[in-house]
């Protein structure tokens, strides 16, 4: 039987927290290679058989098929004009992103392969459906969405929490209060909580390894790999056989 080539990677914020979980998951195992890490900043020495590579000499990468971002907003539009020019596919993680570069991530997915998820987790992929049934079936109740993150976290409301209050307005029609902590070293806690006259339901998802975002993110660069150009979902892509 010939076996299929591992899918050759580029990881964009290699020296952060999902970086560092990216870099220690991807392998044969995973179906990646990891051939170029970058960062701010370029690190001395190799990661595996990658070449670090700082932010602004990204010329420098060697071919890969599929970037990977885990990185800050401002460092996103360099990342995406240069996938286009390279023809790879993105997968970015990147949060507090704002409406101009959602239209650089929508006007690059015409010519290269594109993802951007708020959260790489089955569990809240799960937590979305069920939120999205509970608005539609408590359509005058206060909802509030409360979510805990480290203190180093610079983006508030979350990605996620913003996500998933836009699930919360399309099934009733109004917007959810959102508030937001940052402490110590919590990986990602969301809580939604609806409250009616004497009761409440409350649905939460708590993270309490980042592997979890960083295996989603791998199994999504792996399979986004040498499609056509186009948006994708990470549904469709990770949570359909
Ligand atoms: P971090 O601060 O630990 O790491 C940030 C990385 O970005 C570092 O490697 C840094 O060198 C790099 N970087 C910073 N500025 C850069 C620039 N101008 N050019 C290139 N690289 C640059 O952050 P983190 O905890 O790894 O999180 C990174 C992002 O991923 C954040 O936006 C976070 O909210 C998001 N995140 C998303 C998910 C998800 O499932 N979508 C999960 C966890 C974190």
């Amino acid at each position: 039987m010939p076996q299929t080539p591992p899918v050759r990677l580029l990881i964009h914020g290699a020296s952060g927290r999902m970086g560092e979980a990216l870099l220690r998951l991807a392998g044969p195992g995973a179906g990646v290679e990891v051939v170029a890490a970058v960062s701010r900043h370029a690190l001395a020495g190799s990661a595996g058989k990658s070449v670090w590579i700082a932010a602004g000499e990204l010329a420098k990468a060697p071919e890969f098929d599929v970037a990977i971002d885990f990185s800050q907003p401002m460092a996103l539009n360099s990342l995406v004009a240069f996938c286009v020019s390279r023809g790879t596919a993105l997968v970015s993680g990147t949060t507090g992103i704002e409406g101009t570069q959602r239209r650089v991530l929508e006007d690059a997915a015409k010519s290269i392969p594109v993802l951007w998820a708020a959260n790489f987790s089955l569990g809240i992929a799960v937590l979305s459906e069920l939120v999205r049934r509970a608005a539609e079936a408590l359509p005058g109740w206060d909802c509030d969405i409360i979510e805990a993150h480290h203190a180093r976290k610079l983006d508030a409301p979350s990605g996620t929490a913003l996500l998933l209050g836009e699930v919360v307005r399309a099934g009733r029609g109004q917007p959810p209060h959102y508030a937001s902590v940052r402490a110590g070293d919590i990986v990602g806690e969301h809580t939604v909580m609806l409250s009616g006259a004497g009761e409440r339901v409350e649905l939460v998802h708590r993270a309490s390894n980042r592997d979890i975002f960083a295996a989603g993110a791998l199994e999504a660069g792996r399979r986004i790999a040498g499609r056509p150009a186009g948006s994708y979902a990470l549904s469709g892509l990770l949570f359909t056989p």
